[in-house]
C-alpha cells in the first residue's frame, strides 16, 4: 500500500488531518487501533441515554470554525449560562449576567464592580501578552477583591479543565475563558455525531480507513519516513506520516526517537486528568439547578439536556467533573461528585436511569505550561516527512481546538513540502 499521507490515530486530530490532506488531492489513509473512530470524542449509548466520555462542550474556537468550514451540521444548542456556585457547602447564584450580578450574595458591592469591569475588559485584552506568566501570577497581580479572585480561579479552571494555576500559562486559559463567555454548543446525541460526520466527510473525500489496526512502528531510513508497520504485519508506505496519537505513543512508535524532538515533547508533557460522573435522570428534582461551578471545590456540574437531545425518552443527562491535580483518588472523587449531586439534585438516586463513572480520563496529554521548552510540531525536524498532531501539540489553542489546529498545521506543512518536492531542511522548531 503506497500513500501520499498516512495518519496514525483516528481521533478528531487524525480525522481532521486526513480530510484536509485528501481535499488537497493527496492519497490518504487513517490507521486506527480501535474498531471505532473518534478516540476520546466518542459517545456511548446506554439505556437510551447518550454519554460522552465525560462532559464535552464545543467552544466557539478553532474546532467549531474548522467543522463549519468542512460543512458539518453540528446539531445542538447553546445552553443558558444561569449558574450557581458552591461556596462553603452552599449553593449561591453566580454573577453571570447583570441580574445575577446584582443579586449574588457572593460579592460585596466593591467586588461586584470589579467583576463587572473585568467581564467587559476581558474581551479587549491581547491574551498572548500573558503567555509567559502563570495563571496564578496573572490573577494575583490583576484581580484585587479576594472573592473575585476565587470566582476567576473557578471560571478559568472550568474553561481549561485543569486545576493547575501555578503551571498553566495565563494567556491560553484567558483566551479560552473569552471563548467560553460567548457560550458553548452542546451537541445532540453527543460528540459521536460529530465523529460520524467527520468520518463521512473523510470517506467522501476518498480517505481510506484502516480500523482495528494498531501501528507498532513508523520506520525511517536516512532521515526520511518510509512506512507504518501494523501489529498484523500490514505495511503502509507513505511519503508523509502524521502521528495523531499521544506524545508517549508517538515516541514509542518511532525507532531512535530519543535522538529527535519527539523525546523533548514526551519529556516535557504534563497530563491533565478528570474524574467524570454522568447520570441520566427521569426528571430533575430541582429543575432550576442545572449549571454549577465549584468555587472552593474543584468540581463542575452541567445538565447538558437543557440544550441538547441526549436521550431517546426525555431523560436528563447531567455531566459532573472533578478536576484532578496530582492527588488522584477515584473513590474519594466519586464520593465528592455524588455529594455534589446530592446537594444540587437531592433525591436523584430515585430518578436514576443510568450512570457512567470514569475515574481518570486524560483531558489533554500536554498543554501550554511554564515548564515547556518548545511547542511540539508540526514537523519532527530530524525525520523528513514526519509530523505530529493532537491536542497536546498545541501552539496556544486548548482542548479540541488544539486537536484541529495542530492537524491543519501538519497538513499545511505536508503541502508546502510536497509542492516543491521533498524538502531536505526543515524550519527550526518554535522555541519558546
Ligand atoms: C472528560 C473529557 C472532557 C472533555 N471535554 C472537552 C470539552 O468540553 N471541550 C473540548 O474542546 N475538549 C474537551 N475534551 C478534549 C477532547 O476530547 C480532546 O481534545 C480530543 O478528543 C482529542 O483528540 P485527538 O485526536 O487529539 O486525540 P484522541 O481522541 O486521543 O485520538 C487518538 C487516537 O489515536 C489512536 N491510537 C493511539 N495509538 C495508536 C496506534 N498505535 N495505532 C493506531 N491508532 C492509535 C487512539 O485509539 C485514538 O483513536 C475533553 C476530554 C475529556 C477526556
Amino acid at each position: 500500500m503506497k500513500y501520499d499521507v498516512a495518519v496514525v490515530g483516528g481521533g478528531v486530530a487524525g480525522l481532521t488531518a486526513a480530510i484536509y490532506a485528501a481535499k488537497a488531492g493527496k492519497r490518504t489513509i487513517v490507521v486506527e487501533k480501535q474498531e471505532r473512530l473518534g478516540g476520546r470524542a466518542v459517545t456511548n449509548k446506554i439505556s437510551g441515554a447518550y454519554f460522552n466520555l465525560g462532559g464535552h462542550a464545543l467552544y466557539f474556537g478553532d474546532a467549531h470554525e474548522t467543522f463549519r468550514e468542512l460543512g458539518l451540521s453540528l446539531q445542538g444548542n447553546k445552553p443558558s449560562i444561569d449558574a450557581y456556585g458552591i461556596w462553603k457547602g452552599k449553593l449561591s447564584t453566580l454573577p453571570m449576567g447583570v441580574g445575577s450580578l446584582l443579586t449574588t450574595p457572593l460579592l460585596s458591592l466593591k467586588g461586584k464592580m470589579e467583576f463587572a469591569a473585568w467581564l467587559t475588559k476581558l474581551g479587549k485584552l491581547d491574551m498572548r501578552a500573558f503567555d509567559r506568566i502563570s495563571l496564578r501570577e496573572w490573577i494575583e497581580r490583576n484581580v484585587h477583591d479576594p472573592m473575585v479572585r476565587n470566582l476567576f480561579y473557578s471560571l478559568l479552571r472550568t474553561a481549561s479543565f485543569a486545576a493547575a494555576p501555578d503551571l498553566q500559562a495565563a494567556g491560553p486559559v484567558l483566551q479560552q475563558l473569552k471563548n467560553a463567555l460567548q457560550g458553548v454548543l452542546y451537541l445532540d446525541r453527543g460528540w459521536g455525531t460529530m465523529i460520524d460526520e467527520l468520518t463521512q466527510k473523510a470517506l467522501g473525500h476518498g480517505v481510506q480507513i484502516l480500523a482495528k489496526s494498531k501501528a507498532v512502528s513508523v520506520e525511517h531510513r536516512g532521515g526520511l519516513v518510509q512506512h507504518v508497520l501494523c501489529e498484523d504485519g500490514t505495511k503502509v508506505e507513505a511519503n508523509h506520516i502524521i502521528l495523531a496519537v499521544p506524545p508517549a505513543a508517538a515516541h514509542r512508535l518511532v525507532p531512535h526517537a530519543e535522538a529527535t524532538a519527539l523525546h523533548t515533547w514526551k519529556e516535557q508533557a504534563i497530563e491533565i486528568t478528570t474524574a467524570c460522573l454522568d447520570v441520566a435522570l427521569r426528571r430533575l428534582p430541582k429543575p432550576k439547578q442545572q449549571l454549577v461551578y465549584g468555587i472552593d471545590q474543584t468540581v463542575f456540574l452541567s445538565n447538558q439536556s437543557r440544550a441538547a437531545t441526549l436521550s431517546d425518552d426525555g431523560a436528563q443527562v447531567i455531566s459532573l467533573l472533578k478536576y484532578q491535580g496530582t492527588d488522584k483518588n477515584p473513590e474519594k472523587d466519586l464520593q465528592e461528585l455524588e455529594q455534589t449531586l446530592d446537594m444540587v439534585q437531592p433525591g436523584w438516586r430515585s430518578e436514576l436511569v443510568e450512570k457512567q463513572f470514569l475515574p481518570r480520563m486524560t483531558v489533554c496529554h500536554d498543554f501550554m505550561h511554564l515548564k515547556r521548552l518548545e511547542n511540539p510540531g508540526p514537523a519532527v525536524p530530524e525525520i523528513a516527512g514526519l509530523y505530529v498532531a493532537g491536542e497536546w501539540a498545541t501552539h496556544g489553542e486548548m482542548l479540541v481546538d488544539a486537536a484541529t489546529a495542530s492537524a491543519k498545521r501538519a497538513v499545511q506543512h505536508v503541502l508546502s513540502h510536497t509542492d516543491s518536492g521533498r524538502a531536505t531542511t526543515y524550519e527550526h522548531r518554535d522555541v519558546i
